[in-house]
Parts: structure tokens; sequence; C-alpha cells
């Protein structure tokens, strides 16, 4: 059994990722291999907690971690990566030497370029349950830092070609000793990119980026669940001079229906049934999620909280063409406000009608009753 990654790590469930980041590399110092030669439990140690930290900062990883524990990642594997988390083996290899770069700066693996890559953005977008039936194309709005048009997001002024640093020797990060490792740094003269501009860009003061508003349509599919994200490369933020821009992801949250209730792929609908109905047996006309109408028959003889399947007229499965299936829940009604002529009817009727042929439950509770006492 796979160890809790939280646990290994020492964090909460609720745990922001600097906290994850602090917590993994306090325990990356601890065990990392240099520092433990041949110790084959440090190794471990060190094994299990950079497998944890690997999936608990990628909000995608973490959110499937969350709902379906490590299975999240076996089936991934079954599937053959088929799946949504790209590059993702359940296993250490080959991202090992990624996470070590971000954490040290590149100090135990020799990296040479500092990270100014744009940032990934969070979207929350409501939708209706209709919608999530449905599909939509959302619009979505945000600010962001975009790529300069003055420059092209080359940070310089036209004509101006950058240089050098002199402080790095363009290398855009500086060395230094601590403690057993000698960690790299990105510079600060040229703040990590090996060059200098002579002439920045006025408009984004040679970053090469502007925050700007963004309007995107982003395709939300049919069948989308609560939670569900989605992923748009390269809409987050611009990277710095040109670099990577991050991703955009839009977390959705589907808003509570008044009349129906998600169950997966099912739909629940509480029908009021009147009294003579769920006696008699009849039909009822019920909405269903496409916008439409199903008739539905009610037997004779019907108790409340009976229910009643229609297959396929629940709601649509992501990247799959069937429907599961509405479940209708009868709430029997009992008459209020009698007249006078039906109260005496119904006084009639209990005359009549007395007995355990009609009424098998109370009589049996009844009888129960009468034992226990
Ligand atoms: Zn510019
Ligand atoms: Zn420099």
């Amino acid at each position: 059994m796979a160890k809790d990654y939280y646990e290994v790590l020492g964090v909460k469930q609720t745990s922001t990722d600097d906290e994850i980041k602090k917590s993994y590399r306090k325990l990356a110092m601890k065990y990392h291999p240099d520092k433990n030669p041949g110790d084959k439990k440090a190794e471990e140690k060190f094994r299990e907690a950079t497998e944890a930290y690997e999936v608990l900062l990628d909000a995608q990883k973490r959110a499937a971690y969350d709902r379906y524990g490590h299975t999240a990642f076996q089936q991934q594997q079954q599937q053959g990566g088929g799946g949504g988390h790209p590059g993702f083996s359940g296993g250490f290899g080959g991202s090992f030497a990624d996470i070590i770069d971000e954490m040290f700066g590149g100090a135990f693996t020799g990296g040479t370029q500092a990270n100014h890559a744009g940032s990934d953005i969070r979207y929350n977008l409501d939708i209706t349950l209709e919608e999530a039936f449905k599909g939509k194309n959302a619009s979505v709005k945000f600010t962001t830092l975009v790529c300069c048009t003055n420059c092209k997001g080359s940070g310089g002024e036209a004509g101006s070609r950058p240089s050098n640093c002199t402080a790095c020797h363009g290398r855009g990060k500086t060395r230094y000793q601590q403690g057993f490792f000698t960690i790299e740094r990105p510079c600060t003269t040229c703040g990590g990119a090996g060059q200098v501009i002579a002439k920045p860009c006025r408009p984004c003061n040679g970053s090469g980026r502007v925050r700007k508003e963004k309007n995107l349509e982003v395709k939300i599919p049919a069948g989308v669940e609560e939670g569900t994200r989605i992923r748009v490369t390269h809409e987050g933020e611009a990277g710095l001079r040109g670099a990577a821009s991050g991703d955009l992801y839009v977390f959705l949250n589907i808003k509570q229906h008044k009349l129906f209730k998600r169950q997966g792929a099912d739909i629940l609908c509480k029908v009021p049934i009147q009294m003579v109905t769920a006696v008699l047996g009849g039909e009822i006309e019920v909405p269903t999620i496409d916008g439409g109408q199903a008739t539905v028959k009610i037997p004779a003889g019907t108790q409340p909280g009976q229910q009643f399947r229609m297959k396929s007229k629940g709601m649509s499965i992501l990247r799959a063409t069937g429907r599961g299936d509405m479940i209708i829940e009868a709430k029997v009604e009992t008459p209020v406000s009698l007249s006078k002529k039906q109260r005496e009817l119904l006084e009639e009727f209990a005359q009549v009608g007395k007995g355990e042929k009609n009424s098998p439950e109370s009589s049996g509770f009844f009888a129960k009753m009468k034992e226990f006492f």
C-alpha cells in the first residue's frame, strides 16, 4: 500500500503550495542521496518525498489524488497514459531532475537557464446543470500580463539589441556556497535573463509584457462534473521577455438546480404525486434535463419514496456517447383543505376499507407494537 502523500510530506490537505514546497525542501535537504551516500533508508525517504511533492504541487494531479487516492494514477497507467495527465507515469524517473532543478536552482543537476515562464492562472467558472449537460462555449475574461506588442516581447526598443550581462557573463546565474551545496541563484543585475537591454521598451519597462484584459472563449464539453478543470495551454501569464507563457485553468462549479439533483451520470427528480394517482395509478409529466418532457407511468399502489428509472434520460457523459438515467422519486402528497363532501367520502372509504389487505405495512407495524408491549 502506497503511503499517503500528505503524511509523507507532513502537511495537511489544506496546505498551500508554499507550505508543501517548504516541507519538501526540508526533507530533500535531509535525505538527499548526496548527503547520505549508501544510505538506502534515506534514499527511500527522499524518493517518497519527491513522489509526493510531484503530485501535490501539480493542481490537477493533486485534485485527482484528493478524489481517488493512489488509484487515480494506477488507472492512468493502465490506460497507457491516454488521460489528462501527460507525462505522468506514477513513478519517479523522468521528472526527478526537473523538480530538483526548480527547488535548488540547478545546483544538483547543473541546469543553465533560469525559469522566466509566466505563471498559470486559475479561473473559477459557475455553470448551470443544463450547461454541464449540453456543453457550451464560455466567455472568460480576466486581466493578466500579456506579450508587449511594442517590442513583441523582447523588452528592447526597436533597434536596441540585448547584450550579455557583465555581472554573470551571460549565464543569468551567480554561484555561492551554502552548507553542503553550491547554490546557483538568478543574477540580480539582469534578473536572471543573462542579457541586459540598453534601451528598454517603454510600454513594458523592458519586461516584454504588459497588463491587459484578456477575453477568451473556452469550450466546455458536455458531461463535465463539479470540480472539472479545463486547461487552456499558453493562455496564462506571458513569460518574461518572450519566455513561455503559463497555462489557464478553468475550474468549473456547477450551480444547484431547482428540480434536479445529479448523481454521477444519473439525475434524481423528486416529483409530487397526488394521493389518488398514487393509489389508483396514472401518468405524470416530468421535465427532462434536455429541455423536453417525459411521461412516467405511475402504477397503482405507489408508495412515498418509490423510485422509477427512465433509461438514458440523465446526464451526458464526458467524452462518451451514452447518457445516464433519470430517476423519478414519488413524493406522495396528502390532500389538504378538504371540502365537507371530500371529508365524508374519505370517512366512508375508511369505514369500508379497514384491514390488512389495504395497508399491510401499518397493520404489520401495529402487530409488532402489540408484541413490544
Ligand atoms: Zn515592450
Ligand atoms: Zn546577469
